[in-house]
């Protein structure tokens, strides 16, 4: 029975598990965290991820978590309405979802085979590959062999950086910061998004189940690199200096809440290559894609499949040299899209701002949902290989 070894229990790791496990490997998962309620902010499934969910036999299972999102009502310092999104116009005719990252790693985990061995608190300490297969030595003092090593730690892959190639090399940083975190809901929005927008930052709050709010943050930055848990909230309260007094409740809030934000660089994963022997990146750890083009849970769900596919029918070598064939056009389209369209999510200077404004007020909806719903539908062609 060939063995895979994965890290990381996030959606591309999970996912991979899920189809490995299927395939009759035989599947160890190991992940840093004690368990997996971390990052629950809000992300919409569209395109190849929404297809490859439905080739899992997931979408029932998430659309009872899923969220209907109305409108997202743009307003700016002094609480003018400066915009109206309504959601159903730019998603027209597709099949999409909107939902937690943490229920789907919930409906993920749920699915898998009891044959899958998770283990939390746990990561690899070391990994020797040869020619007959590799030796992996995990942080439980345990040793395993395996034919295949995934690693699914996302962005900021510790192993990434001891065997491929330092975070410096990998890791493109868009010049934006982001931070998510929960709160009670003290907004009463229903379902709809509130967005405080001003040049150089958004702040963004919408409505979850249980009486909670999601609020997201992105702002233009020239530091770059992790943020100490003991320094987000000042870091938050200078980013929002100048915003809407709505933006400092809801700061004043959560932290009563007790929350802590997670914070990080809007930064794409640029790798030569996916893989070097048996050790295989995936998901974002292989190809952060930022949350501005979206999609990147997505593509980790089509990743895994791809990659199952290919060793459904070839050795690992040439199934890891197929299944980065088949990803990286759709991989290099979507960065692309990020690093063209982050200045238009958030634009810098006072000028673009109201020039984005402007456009937005003007250009008709149509045009808006046609653009989207058109890139879409040609990464769920390609995915097909069509
Ligand atoms: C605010 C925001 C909004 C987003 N919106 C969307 C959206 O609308 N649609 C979409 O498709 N995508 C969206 N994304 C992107 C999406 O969340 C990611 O692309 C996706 O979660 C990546 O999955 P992953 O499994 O590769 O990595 P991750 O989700 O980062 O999971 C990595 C896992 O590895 C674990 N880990 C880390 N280090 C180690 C280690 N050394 N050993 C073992 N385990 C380790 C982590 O704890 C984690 O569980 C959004 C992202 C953000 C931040």
């Amino acid at each position: 029975m060939p063995s895979v070894v994965i890290s990381g229990a996030g959606a591309a790791g999970l996912a991979a598990a899920w189809w490995l496990a299927r395939a009759g490997w035989r599947v160890t998962v190991v992940e840093r965290a004690p368990d997996l309620r971390t990052g629950g902010y809000m992300m919409s499934l569209s395109g190849p991820g929404h297809a490859a969910a439905t080739r899992m036999g997931l979408v029932p299972k998430l659309e009872p978590l899923a969220y209907t999102v109305k409108e997202n009502v743009y307003r700016d310092r002094r609480g003018r309405e400066v915009l109206r999104l309504r959601f159903h116009d730019i998603v027209e005719g597709l099949d999409y979802l909107v939902m937690r990252r943490t229920d789907l790693i919930a409906a993920l985990r749920a699915d898998l085979p009891d044959s899958v061995d998770i283990r939390l608190a746990t990561t690899i300490a070391d990994v020797e590959d040869g020619v007959d297969g590799a030796h992996v030595r995990l942080s439980d003092g345990s040793a395993l062999d395996a034919d295949l090593i995934l690693l699914a730690d996302g962005m900021r892959s510790a192993l990434r950086s001891r065997l491929f190639a330092p975070d410096a090399a990998c890791l493109k940083p868009l010049g934006y910061r982001f931070a998510v975190y929960e709160l009670k809901d003290r907004l009463g929005l229903g379902s709809d998004f509130v967005s405080y927008a001003e040049p150089g930052h958004i702040a963004e709050y919408y409505t979850l189940a249980e009486g909670r709010v999601a609020a997201l943050h992105v702002w233009h930055s020239r530091q770059t690199g992790p943020v100490p848990a003991a320094e987000r909230w000042r870091l938050l309260d200078e980013v929002c200096a100048r915003s809407h007094p709505a933006v400092h409740a809801q700061l004043a809030a959560a932290r009563e809440d007790g929350a802590v934000p997670l914070v990080d660089d809007l930064a794409l994963v640029d790798m030569p290559r996916w893989s070097k022997g048996r050790v295989l990146l995936l998901g974002d750890a292989a190809h952060c894609l930022t949350l501005i083009s979206g999609q990147g849970a997505g593509m980790a769900l089509t990743s895994a499949a791809i990659l199952a596919d290919a060793l459904g029918r070839a050795a690992v070598p040439e199934a890891l040299a197929e299944h980065e064939a088949r990803l990286r056009p759709s991989i290099a389209r979507l960065q692309d899209r990020s690093r063209k369209m982050a200045g238009m999510f958030v634009p810098r200077s006072p000028v673009a701002f109201e020039l984005r404004n402007l456009f937005m007020r003007h250009v008709p909806r149509k045009w808006i949902g046609r653009y989207f719903v058109n890139a879409v539908n040609a990464e769920i062609l390609a995915a097909k290989g069509g």
